[in-house]
């Protein structure tokens, strides 16, 4: 077949940039806010897409109305996986125009999801249809992946199929950071959520001591826990910054006169690669078991309810070096490796064994009101992942 040039790049073109503004309005148009998501609506968008480009697709749903859908082109090994999210988060208040009506003025399209993370996804979706057109030259497989729930922690998305489906591949690119093509995302700090719960004995406020106030020993708890990360053991990271400790809820206490019986408070702890969440956790049993020590009917429980692994790809891997050369090549500037404090799709995919990277077009308007993207970005986006795919398939 002939490939048409359209940048400086050598490889296939992608399609014209009205397809791409076709297909980001129609899955702007498809209400996913998670909750409840809905994201069903965007996988028929997808759906349709994936039949008019004869990409073979399979379609994983956790919950009815939460569909996943992922694209298939090329087989074997080994395999880069295309992962974006088609959950939104809520509208919110200060929007010019309909959210949920893609807008174009100029370069710009508007719309809820348009950086984060619906325009990614028409980027990888126009790559995988100028893939399809050079599938018989692929040495292994581009896998597109169209998630569900990303928003509120993947459980009925990248952690199901993962997890449930069988979901693998040897390489990922996640394009969910943002910072315009510029950098790419290598290592992500670890997160740690926990809930600590205080018990005490309920009493009428006029009689204290008849009870046990079970805020006043979740305060000599959080009076030991401020300041832990600054006293944490830690290997400095390149990449990362020192590890964070936020106290996120407090919560005790129904009225000024009831003795509390409960208190709740709930903690979020990014840490670094030479740490352990194990070693963590077993420092605030710690702090819990001195509070009891010294308040003989202090109790408390314990609860996990996140823990996911830091993530540090090496940075001479063979897929950044392919994505440095081949964006200076499109867009004629480079891009840095950078670790983030935040969370993608990256850590559940290097959990599951998966070589992930961060790497997407878009400036810092995710989970904002006009939140937009750059037409001529998301083009130079998807040229890029097609020279990528080309180069770690040839
Ligand atoms: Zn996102």
């Amino acid at each position: 077949m002939e490939i048409r040039k359209t940048s400086n790049a050598s490889g296939p073109s992608t399609p014209a940039r009205s397809e791409t503004i076709k297909l980001l309005s129609d899955l702007i148009a498809e209400d996913t806010t998670n909750p409840p998501g809905n994201e069903s609506r965007a996988a028929g968008v997808v759906k349709r897409f994936f039949e008019t480009e004869g990409i073979a697709y399979r379609i994983f749903e956790k919950e009815k109305g939460r569909a996943n859908i992922i694209g298939y082109i090329g087989k074997g090994h080994p395999r880069l996986l295309l992962a974006c999210h088609m959950d939104v988060v809520p509208a919110g208040e200060g929007w010019d125009s309909n959210p949920f009506k893609a807008r174009v003025d100029g370069d710009k399209i508007y719309g809820r999801g348009a950086v984060d993370n619906k325009g990614p996804l028409a980027g990888i979706l126009m790559a995988a249809k100028t893939l399809k057109k050079v599938e018989s030259s692929l040495h292994g497989q581009v896998i597109v992946a169209c998630v569900a729930d990303e928003e509120a922690g993947s459980k009925a998305g990248m952690r199901y199929l993962l997890d449930e489906c069988g979901l693998s591949a040897e390489y990922a690119i996640v394009p969910d950071i943002e910072h315009e093509l510029r950098k790419i995302d290598v290592a992500e700090k670890g997160l740690l959520f926990l809930k600590v719960t205080s018990f005490g004995k309920q009493a009428h406020g006029s009689a204290p001591d008849e009870g046990i106030n079970a805020v006043w020993h979740m305060v000599e708890f959080l009076k030991l826990l401020k300041g832990y990360d600054k006293r944490m053991k830690f290997k400095k990271h390149a990449l990362l910054s020192p590890p964070t400790l936020n106290l996120g809820i407090v919560r005790g206490g129904e009225a000024a006169n009831i003795v509390p019986a409960k208190c709740e408070a709930t903690i979020d702890i990014r840490y670094l690669p030479s740490q352990s969440s194990l070693a963590i956790i077993g420092d605030v049993k710690r702090m819990l078991a001195a509070v009891a020590k010294k308040n003989k009917k202090a109790r408390f429980t314990l609860e996990v309810i996140d823990d996911q692994k830091p993530v540090a790809v090496d940075g001479g891997n063979a897929l950044i070096g392919m994505i440095k050369k081949r964006v200076v090549e499109v867009t004629g500037k480079k891009a840095e490796i950078i670790g983030i404090s935040g969370t993608t799709l990256i850590k559940p995919l290097a959990a599951a064994g998966v070589t992930a990277v961060g790497f997407s077009p878009g400036k810092g308007l995710a989970h904002m009101s006009n939140e937009y993207i750059s037409l001529a970005e998301l083009v130079h986006f998807s040229e890029t992942i097609v020279l990528v795919c080309m180069d770690l398939l040839a």
